[in-house]
This record gives structure tokens, sequence and C-alpha cells, in this order.
């Protein structure tokens, strides 16, 4: 979280002893924290928060694979309904070498 220095709001409750998040790591709000961002396979970016997270289910619904990026690296999303993307997925993994071996666990 050290990419999102905390808003006033945000600082008062982590240095409150008395405030439930006091000294809590990933304290943040809209303001300070994290935003969705939706970006092409090319880096562009096409929408942000809550109309990210519409275009993403949108797009697995219509059995696009999707990469989401946390803290801990990156998750793919497919509709484990939707045969041929799944095995679209399977496909893209063992074309590509993986880039940690808990990828390469299924
Ligand atoms: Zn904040």
């Amino acid at each position: 979280m050290i990419g999102f220095p905390l808003c006033p709001v945000c600082e008062a409750e982590y240095r409150d002893p008395l405030n439930r998040r006091f000294h809590a790591q990933p304290n943040a709000c809209p303001v300070c924290g994290p935003r969705l961002e939706l970006w092409d396979v090319d880096g562009r970016s096409l929408e942000f928060d809550y109309n990210a997270l519409q275009a993403v289910a949108k797009a697995v619904t219509f059995g696009q694979i999707a990469a989401v990026k946390g803290l801990g690296g990156f998750h793919l999303i497919v509709d484990a309904r939707n045969e041929e993307a799944v095995r679209e997925l399977r496909r893209r993994k063992r074309a590509k070498r993986s880039p940690s071996p808990s990828c390469t666990e299924s």
C-alpha cells in the first residue's frame, strides 16, 4: 500500500488508538485507496471503478478472459460454465511459460 498515501481522514483513523482502524495497514478509502482501471491488451485505459467492473463482468459473460492485477500478482477470470472459454484459458496457460509456480497448478 506504499503507493497509496493516506488522505487526512484515513491518516487520522490510522493514528487514533481509539479507532478500530488504528494502525490498520490496509486502511484506505475511495479518495486515497486503489482504484479499478480496465486496460485493453495494448495497455490503453478504457474504464475506471464501477464501469471497469461492469465491463469486465460483461466481457467474461461473453466468453472473454480477464486478468486482474492485485497486490500479490494476477488473477485470471473466466466463466467456468463456458467450456470454450475455459479451453482457451488452458490453451494459453500451456502456450506460455507461467510467471510463478502457483499459476501452473490446475
Ligand atoms: Zn482515505
